[in-house]
């Protein structure tokens, strides 16, 4: 039996996720910034028959992704998880002329520091046992978007940090892939203007917004066996958004 971290989990992608992978059988511990996290778990717990729990962490604090990894295990009564997926994100778009130090700042610490934070963690139990998975959230932003500097460059951060792990910790039988969501219909994407929206969406291939399950499925092959030589691997899910 499988245990995954998944953050960001009380919404979106990884809400989704949490259900995708409960439903297949692998314990998932929920961790968001979000209070209500515990409630979150709860529902997902009732719509499977894993076992699945919810604490509250902040991704960007290392002391906080400590607390919460030591009363994961705790809880659980285990010593390792064996499935990461760093997924936890915010948003704080402005044109870079606008753009203040704090903007700047809380993205890259939710993403790259979130994204190390919660990885140290986890690593020396996955190495021990010699097996891992771990995924990353890049976005198709990485490539440049007007508005999202910050954003952008955090979420390229993400894609260079996924090849070194790749790289380092392959003998150790850990993949580290890293995913590139197009436009997807969650709450970070609600506040997009309708007007936008229609723009982005008449651009996508197969016309329409991405659902959170739609990538919570790649997560879900992603981590499981059949995915063994899978690594270092950009993969996108965006419904040719960036053909
Ligand atoms: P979402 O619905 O806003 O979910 C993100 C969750 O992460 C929220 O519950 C959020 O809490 C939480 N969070 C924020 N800061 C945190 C922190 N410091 N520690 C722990 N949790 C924190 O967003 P989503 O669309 O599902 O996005 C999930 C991931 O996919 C993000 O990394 C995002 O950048 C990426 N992505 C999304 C899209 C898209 O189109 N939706 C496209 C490409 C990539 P709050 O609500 O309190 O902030």
């Amino acid at each position: 039996m499988r245990t995954a971290i998944v953050t960001g989990a009380g919404s979106g992608i990884g809400y989704a996720t949490s259900v995708k992978l409960a439903n297949k059988g692998i314990t998932v511990i929920m961790g968001d910034i979000i209070k209500d996290i515990g409630e979150k778990a709860k529902e997902v717990e009732s719509l499977s028959k894993s076992k699945v729990i919810g604490l509250t962490v902040d991704v960007s604090d290392w002391n906080s992704t400590k607390e919460f990894y030591e009363e994961a295990l705790k809880i659980l009564g285990i010593d390792h998880v064996d499935i990461l997926v760093n997924n936890a994100g915010i948003i704080r778009d402005a044109l870079f002329v606008k753009m203040t130090p704090e903007q700047w700042d809380q993205v890259i610490k939710v993403h790259l520091y979130g994204t190390f934070n919660m990885t140290k963690q986890v690593i020396e139990g996955m190495i021990k046992y010699n097996w891992g998975r771990i995924i990353n959230m890049s976005s198709a932003s990485w490539m440049g978007n007007i508005g999202q500097a910050n954003y952008s460059a955090a979420k390229a951060g993400i894609i260079g940090f996924t090849k070194t792990l790749a790289r380092e910790l392959g003998k150790y039988n850990i993949t580290v892939n890293a995913l590139v969501p197009g436009f997807i219909d969650t709450p970070m994407t609600r506040s997009v203007p309708e007007k936008i929206r229609k723009i982005i969406i008449d651009r996508i291939p197969l016309g329409k917004i991405g659902s959170p399950e739609d990538v919570a499925n790649l997560i879900a092959f992603l981590v499981s066996d059949e995915a063994s030589y899978l690594t270092g691997d950009i993969i996108e899910v965006t419904g040719g958004l960036t053909l």
